[in-house]
């Protein structure tokens, strides 16, 4: 959105005014799928219908399905993956096309886009491959290596044969944005994500994020940094880092404890009051991390560290490892060096071969372990994925009987964890009025991570006779329920 808004277009988020329509998928499970494939259709119709010239699909979806989309939706006009970026200004019209009239085009060479290497256009690393060429095959001879498994697989099973795969590239993508790139926030005005780090080298047997986002790459130190104190400067407050696997920041750049590291850097910014990261490891959260979220008092204390099971044979065949043992020691470590910590985990249900055994040691280690916030995802069979090719599938009854099972369980855990929270007084960020009544505004403390947890709902103002969405306020917990709280202004803004 940044690189189209230096160009020149005015975003929009009515699709019936648009002229060009972007759509901006993710595909890494079966309901993200038929989410995005649903919005292209939806889409599709406004190109027929409205004043819509153009529809472009952008995204994860595009790392798997290019081909597909390309043959089964002709009303789409272009695609742009998740590594190349700066295409989608040919794919606007905003710019020349890159390398070829057409953006079905086949990136040959080391599959970097002209501007990440610096080549010119039309040189011969990057120059448009029709399907049949020669130079295909000697090309994908030659870089076997971060080529996709998910291709691999289709093409052993004779769903097609690479020299003539319209439009798709074999290579993982390499992208990473850096401070210089242009960034049109959708975010309140107070909060912003930053990207540290791009891929994942996890071997995970569920998951197929590594084939449609690359190997894991750090962004430089300098970079981030300088990207935090644009923000902030620009009045951002409250930052939260995501990566795909943002705990292993800085192992590709020779850091140690590099997340720690980045951490410590920007709390030392000043105006930044918040300061979180997402989807930590769990053997990668060192001493180091915790001492340095214990030490600042802008660093958020929470930590989402998704653990998807409990049961070791699981974690073994998810090729993740370890087991309730080792990770109630672990969360026995993270609340002792972090005092009031606020923790967050997700699960997988029905797992190839997860037996009645595997499910009741889960619901053993959830009730022992006492989760502040808790999610459970269905088992999605991706083909491309490790566990696409495993027996024992769980039928989707079982899988959906269990995730209930989980949810109630929960429900009554995070009750009682909300009630400990009634007549505390917490710094709150005022959000704006509840989507549910005019009568409510909505907030966050710093045990919430935005759009992610349980709600606060604010129905006193105190003395104040308004509040101001993104400013900061003391306010004290009144209610609880079971995930969401209730709070009173007591003074602010902060
Ligand atoms: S660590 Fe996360 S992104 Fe990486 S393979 Fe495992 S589940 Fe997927």
């Amino acid at each position: 959105m940044g690189l189209l808004d230096r160009a020149g277009a005015r975003l929009t988020s009515h699709p019936e005014e648009a002229e060009i329509l972007i759509v901006n998928t993710c595909s890494f499970i079966d309901t993200a799928k038929q989410e995005s494939v649903d919005t292209i259709l939806e889409m599709a119709r406004h190109k027929t219908s409205g004043s819509a010239k153009r529809l472009i699909v952008a995204g994860c979806l595009v790392e798997r399905y290019r081909d597909e989309i390309q043959k089964s939706i002709p009303e789409v006009d272009a695609v742009v993956g998740t590594g190349e970026l700066e295409a989608i200004l040919a794919a606007a019209g905003l710019a020349a096309p890159v390398a070829a009239p057409s953006l079905f085009n086949i990136l040959s060479g080391n599959g970097r886009t002209p501007s990440d290497s610096g080549a010119a256009p039309g040189d011969s690393n990057h120059a448009e491959i029709r399907p049949g060429q020669e130079s295909r095959a000697a090309t994908h001879k030659a870089e076997i290596a971060g080529s996709r498994a998910e291709g691999d697989l289709r093409e052993q099973q004779g769903r097609f044969r690479r020299d003539d795969w319209q439009g798709a590239t074999h290579l993982l993508p390499t992208y990473l944005y850096d401070e210089t790139t242009p960034r049109f926030l959708t975010t309140p005005k107070s909060s912003a994500y930053i990207k540290i780090a791009e891929g994942c080298d996890h071997p995970c047997t569920f998951c197929v994020i590594p084939n449609l986002r690359g190997k894991f790459r750090s962004r430089r130190f300098e970079s981030v940094v300088a990207e935090a104190q644009q923000l902030v400067a620009r009045g951002v407050q409250e930052i939260t880092l995501i990566g795909q696997d943002t705990t292993c920041y800085g192992e590709d750049l020779g850091m140690k404890d590099g997340l720690a590291t980045l951490l410590d850097a920007l709390a030392g910014i000043p105006g930044l009051r918040w300061l979180r990261f997402l989807y930590a490891y769990p053997n990668r959260i060192t001493t180091r991390l915790l001492e340095t979220i214990a030490k600042h008092d802008n660093i958020c204390k929470y930590l989402d560290v998704p653990l998807q099971h409990a049961s070791p044979d699981l974690l073994k065949r998810m090729k993740r490892g370890a087991g309730a043992d080792i990770f109630l020691k672990t969360l026995e470590k993270v609340r002792a060096t972090v005092p009031g910590i606020t923790l967050r985990t997700s699960f997988i249900v029905g797992f190839p071969g997860e037996s009645a055994a595997d499910f009741a040691l889960l619901e053993q280690f959830i009730g022992d372990a006492k989760f502040d916030w808790l999610g459970v995802f269905n088992y999605s069979d991706e083909e491309g994925s490790g566990a696409f090719s495993l027996d024992a599938k769980v039928p989707k009854r079982t899988i959906e009987a269990r995730k209930r099972r989980l949810m109630k369980l929960q429900q009554s855990i995070s009750k009682r964890a909300k009630q400990q929270w009634v007549g505390r007084e917490l710094v709150l960020l005022a959000e704006g009025e509840s989507d549910e009544t005019q009568l409510l505004w909505e907030g966050r403390t710093q045990f919430h991570a935005p759009e992610i947890d349980g709600k606060v709902y604010i129905n006193d103002f105190g003395d104040l006779e308004a509040l101001e969405p993104g400013r900061f306020y003391n306010a004290e917990i009144t209610e609880a329920h079971e995930y969401d709280v209730v709070a009173r202004v007591v003074s602010g803004p902060l």
